[in-house]
């Protein structure tokens, strides 16, 4: 009987179910047209065409200008940003067996097309009635109370079953299984329907939008994963593939969009994780090696008779740590290739002190110093530390401040330009093209991270000689693989000695007037308190529960300290007046700053030992940290009081780890762990292509091995020139353009 059966399906005329055979029919007639001489035109066209990895979207099947704008919108313009248009999900076809590999009492998943569907009832109950066929058998499915079904369920569909088997009358039979259609109409044009659950879940879920659905996306990729032969190059020799137990990369590429199975897709993903944490470290040190040995700088010459006119600046002598940064520098300035290194260090740890004495030294070498921050106001605070240092030197230094202007600039640009003064501080307008220096020696850049990305691409432009990046936010390993992966590092860990302890407390609503208390006892000593705000303006009618910095101005001075000085300081004030408030506070006139975050870096106060952070909930991690770093810079001990009503588990976990350490590099990585790399450091603001598939936490180890696999192929074969690495060299051109000087050379 089954056999006869199987004949039927395979002849297609069964009469079994008229509905069922008469969809097979009209497959078959459909199938069996003649192509008109049309289609036959264009099948030759689509045969000859063959898509390389920079042909435009549009060109591919399926896909016209609406759709091309589509996938533009998703950031796919060619061939090789689809195939690198990754899955963001995967769906595997379950385990589904054969009607007749069907055991009794076992569980099992079947897929068939429903020849015919029936409602009974049986002692009363209605019952729904399927028969299910694949090509080795019949199966009969009922589901009790199934009348429902009877909209859902019709011949002609291909569904998927599963449940436990049953024999009833000597038949095969599946009680109340749970059911998936697969396909409503299936294609008139298959001889045969497939009853293979790869074909319905095989693969890619894709990131879709409007005008473009995963299922479009998918059947405009697979016609491009049967030639990847021609579009996909290896990038690695036979060998390291097989030490690396990495799979082709072809195949990763096939593997990723159509995964044959769990551990295949895992293969793929390890492997373009790789590729492309390595186009990204190679492109690093391919910079850095330009940079290297396309430019020169002073070589600076160093003695003991220049250590120690350096040294007697500092009243104090210098941490291990700070000496070994010193050493590090030294070595680098005192090479004709350029210096470029970043200098890591928490707040207070030290770094001012350490960039002076690369200034120094490059002014006792006869060149220029200049020294950039991301702010006026910090700008003029580098220029005030450095006096500190250079009371009574010769070595000559300036502000070159925004508000300066006419023939009081023009003066001080002259004397720029002969060479007359040494040390330049300023914000990035430093880099304006009238700014010429005479010999510009050292270009010290604080905080480059808060440069604007405009401003970064200009710092990345102009010629610079030996340059040290200072850097008071922590960042965490990965990170400084990634986006500061073009410097070399040094690390201050320890802060100077003598510093008094900071204490972190987390102050609830209810608390208020007593940590006022506590407050105004401090100040009667003499003490002075930062209070910080998230916003300048706006108040609670805005919906908004946390009082601005203007307004909770205001109640301090009038109701909480109506006794004490509390000015005002925030960003949109005009600059000469933000000057003179700074330096009132630094001279103690003031007891009580308000402010937003512009005190954030920089501001050195020793004798303000108390800060309040109102809506701390509002702060990130990274940034309560940098404000928290502008106490506890003196002997005493120093209070970090953190106002906020925190509901949301984040916001919680935030104030608490706050509270628990003082560690900078711990908390970067729970703020990592937290909001992810984030904005603040992602690669496109480095100017660095994003990252599609790899993650730099999660692929610590692979971007580790990168890494060092990069900076070996750059030192053997910097040009990539080798025909071995030819490969590797379009894919770097592709991805970076000629940022790396590589497209000039044949
Ligand atoms: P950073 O720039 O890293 O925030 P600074 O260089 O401004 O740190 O130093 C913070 C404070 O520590 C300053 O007041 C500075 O005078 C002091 N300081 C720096 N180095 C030492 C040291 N080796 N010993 C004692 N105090 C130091
Ligand atoms: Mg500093």
């Amino acid at each position: 009987m089954k056999k006869t059966r199987l004949q039927q399906i395979e002849n297609g005329n069964s009469s079994h179910s008229s509905n069922g055979a008469a969809v097979r029919q009209f497959c078959r007639n459909q199938y069996q047209a003649q192509p008109s001489e049309k289609t036959k035109a264009l099948e030759k066209v689509e045969f000859r065409f063959q898509p390389s990895i920079t042909t435009p979207v549009q060109y591919l099947k399926g896909v016209g200008p609406a759709r091309a704008a589509a996938f533009a919108k998703l950031g796919v313009q060619t061939v090789g940003d689809l195939l690198e248009y990754y899955p963001r999900d995967w769906v595997f076809a379950p385990q589904a067996m054969k009607i007749v590999q069907m055991r009794p009492n076992q569980p099992a998943t079947i897929i068939g097309l429903v020849e015919s569907t029936d409602l009974q009832t049986f002692r009363r109950v209605p019952m729904f009635e399927v028969v299910l066929s694949d090509d080795t058998g019949v199966c009969r499915i009922i589901w009790f109370h199934g009348e429902f079904l009877q909209k859902q369920l019709t011949p002609g569909q291909i569904i998927m079953a599963s449940g436990k088997v049953s024999i009833y009358k000597h038949q095969l039979q599946l009680t109340n299984p749970k059911f998936t259609v697969l396909d409503e109409k299936p294609d008139p044009f298959r001889l045969r329907p497939d009853l293979t659950a790869s074909r319905y879940f095989s693969g890619g879920v894709y990131h879709a939008t409007s005008g473009l659905s995963s299922a479009q996306i998918k059947r405009i990729i697979t016609p491009l994963l049967g030639n990847l032969d021609t579009l996909v190059s290896e990038f690695y020799e036979r060998a390291l593939l097989k030490r690396a137990n990495f799979i082709e990369r072809k195949t990763a590429f096939a593997w990723i969009h159509q995964p044959p199975d769990q551990e295949k897709l895992t293969q793929a993903k390890r492997r373009l994780k790789y590729d492309e944490l390595f186009l990204m470290q190679l492109g690093l040190a391919l910079r850095r090696y330009r940079k290297q040995h396309f430019s020169t700088a002073p070589a600076c010459t160093w003695n003991d008779k220049i250590d120690s006119r350096i040294r007697r600046r500092f009243p104090f002598l210098l941490t291990e740590d700070q000496d070994s940064c010193i050493s590090e520098i030294i070595a680098d300035m005192s090479r004709s290739r350029p210096m470029n290194r970043l200098l890591q260090g928490d707040v207070g740890s030290g770094k001012t002190v350490v960039a002076l004495y690369a200034a120094l030294l490059a002014v006792a070498n006869k060149t220029q110093v200049a020294i950039m921050a991301p702010t006026e106001i910090l700008a003029a605070q580098h220029l005030i530390s450095i006096e500190r240092y250079l009371k009574d030197s010769q070595v000559t230094r300036t502000l070159i401040a925004g508000g300066l202007t006419g023939t009081k600039r023009t003066r001080l640009l002259q004397e720029i330009k002969r060479g007359d003064i040494d040390i330049v501080v300023g914000t990035v307008a430093l880099l304006e093209k009238d700014i010429e220096f005479n010999k510009l020696g050292l270009v010290v850049i604080d905080e480059q991270h808060k440069f604007g990305v405009h401003q970064r691409a200009q710092l990345r432009k102009a010629a610079t000689p030996h340059c040290l990046v200072m850097t008071a936010t922590p960042i965490p390993r990965t990170l400084a693989m990634t986006a500061f992966g073009d410097l070399d590092v040094s690390i201050i860990k320890h802060c100077p000695p003598g510093r008094g302890a900071v204490v972190t407390r987390w102050v609830a609503p209810h608390n208020r007037e007593k940590a006022y208390d506590f407050i105004r006892e401090r100040l009667r000593a003499k003490k002075q308190a930062y209070f910080v705000y998230p916003r300048i303006w706006g108040s609670a009618e805005d919906g908004e529960d946390v009082k601005a910095a203007t307004e909770g101005w205001k109640e301090i001075s009038e109701r909480v300290f109506p006794r004490l000085t509390v000015e005002l300081l925030h960003g949109q004030m005009p600059s000469a007046e933000k000057q003179q408030i700074m330096a009132d506070f630094r001279r103690g006139k003031i007891n009580v700053l308000v402010s937003t975050v512009v005190i954030e870096v920089g501001v050195d106060v020793p004798n303000a030992t108390i800060m309040v952070i109102e809506g701390a909930d509002r702060f990130g991690l990274a940034q309560l940290h940098q404000l928290r770093g502008r106490i506890g810079r003196g002997q005493s001990k120093s209070y970090c009081l953190l106002f906020a009503d925190a509901d949301s588990e984040t916001a919680k976990s935030r104030l608490d780890i706050m509270t628990r350490t003082n560690d900078g590099f711990e908390i970067a990585e729970h703020d990592l762990r937290l909001r992810g790399p984030g904005e603040l450091f992602s690669a496109r603001q480095h100017g660095l292509p994003d990252l599609k598939i790899a993650n730099i936490i999660d692929d610590f180890e692979l971007l580790t091995m990168a890494r060092n696999h990069a900076l070996e192929l750059v030192s053997h074969d910097p040009m990539l020139l080798e025909p071995q690495h030819r490969n590797i060299r379009s894919a770097l051109i592709a991805k970076f353009g000629d940022s790396l000087g590589l497209v000039d050379i044949a």
